[in-house]
């Protein structure tokens, strides 16, 4: 019987794309496990704060986050994120660690050390992965069946990290300031505005989730589909060679 082959699909983009839960859909849709890179990160940024290192110490840093406990969970159903035994899944959402996130993110011992995590993370995955973050598609996982750029305008962005932030802690604080610098921080690091070739790029400026999650399925599959088409054609081209 034919069995479907692994499927990877690699999903970049700003705060406020509408990335994380537009690419836990995409993956309950295909059946696949999930990876949120940015998670951990901050899970890197909570052991960093938690043993109180020196946000300019990039050695203290690299060291504590290659050695610390973490446990990190693929499974869409149940996200699982401990450091040590601490259940850290509402932690690294505080303003606290996305305020120093991008500070230990710009560490390239830390890039280095969680870049490998997660290419043997996405290789784990059974049936295959949704693994989104800001170099998915053109450095952690450039091969990966599938890539898409998901954007949305500036003001788009805000005005759904607002809501976002406002629904989970009550608080209508203004973070559009802490949101936009956060965004310049890691644009340093990464290009994740404008797609790198072959990516393709889904706006959602105008969509609503509904509308996104459609366009990126239809995107994976048009490229899976063009993909499978050149292999095909590859290996006709040696048979008749
Ligand atoms: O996606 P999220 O906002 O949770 O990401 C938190 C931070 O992690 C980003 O602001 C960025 O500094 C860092 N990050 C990264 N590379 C990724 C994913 C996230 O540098 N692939």
């Amino acid at each position: 019987m034919h069995e479907n082959p692994k499927l990877t699909i690699a999903i970049d983009g700003p705060s406020g794309s509408g990335k994380s839960s537009v690419s836990k859909e995409v993956a309950r849709h295909f059946g696949l496990a999930y990876l949120d890179t940015g998670a951990m990160y901050r899970a890197a940024t909570y052991r960093v704060l938690q043993l109180d290192i020196d946000l300019a110490d990039q050695d203290a840093i690299g060291k504590a986050v290659r050695e610390m406990p973490l446990v990190f969970g693929t499974n869409i159903k149940e996200e699982e994120i401990l450091m040590g035994t601490t259940d850290i899944r509402e932690e690294i959402r505080t303003e606290r660690i996305s305020g120093a996130v991008s500070a230990v993110a710009s560490v390239p011992a830390v890039r280095e050390y969680l870049i490998e995590l997660q290419r043997w993370t996405i290789n784990q995955a059974v049936n295959g992965i949704v693994a989104e973050g800001r170099d998915i598609t053109t450095v952690v996982a450039p091969d990966a069946d599938a890539r898409i750029l998901l954007t949305a305008s500036e003001e788009v962005r805000m005005a759904r990290r607002g809501l976002e932030n406002t629904e989970k802690s009550g608080e209508s604080g203004d973070l559009t300031q802490q949101i936009s610098e956060r965004d310049t921080q890691d644009s340093k690091v990464n290009n994740f505005m404008e797609a790198a070739p072959g990516v393709t790029l889904v706006d959602s400026s105008d969509l609503d989730f509904n509308e996104t999650v459609s366009a990126v399925i239809n995107a994976v599959n048009a490229q899976v589909k063009a993909k499978r088409q050149a292999s095909r054609d590859a290996s006709a081209g040696t048979e008749t060679a």
